[in-house]
């Protein structure tokens, strides 16, 4: 079972900010701003290449309400999805970064 996976069920521990039957908003690890926030479907998809179109829209609505929720809807932000190996992709479950709470700069590193 995959790392967050195990985070949906309850084996290992997060800071869940916001949840509901199909998706689950958690803050990363090993922050790199102010907010970051991972957004993951409870349901394992190894990445946004495999992910029906019909989740994905339901995922959009999802962050809508939670960058609402954390305050950051008007000052802005970024998401960032990493596919494959090129991608730079380490965690194999489909997973959005939700950066913001400050600039967070031109470039995607
Ligand atoms: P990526 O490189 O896009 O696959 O990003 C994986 C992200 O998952 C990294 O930003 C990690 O800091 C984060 N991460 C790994 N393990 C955990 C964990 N147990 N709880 C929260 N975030 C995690």
């Amino acid at each position: 079972m995959c790392i967050f996976c195990k985070i949906i069920n309850g084996e290992i521990p997060s800071q869940t900010i916001l949840e509901d039957e199909n998706f689950l908003a958690f803050n990363d690890i090993n922050p790199s701003k102010k907010v970051h926030i991972l957004v993951i479907p409870k349901e394992h998809y190894d990445s946004f290449d495999v992910i029906p179109p019909k989740i994905m829209a339901s995922m959009t609505e999802f962050i809508q309400k939670l960058v609402s929720k954390v305050g950051i809807k008007n000052s802005g932000y970024r998401l960032i999805t990493n596919i494959g190996v090129d991608g730079g992709q380490e965690v194999k479950h489909l997973h959005f970064h939700v950066l913001g709470g400050e600039k967070v700069g031109k470039m995607v590193s």
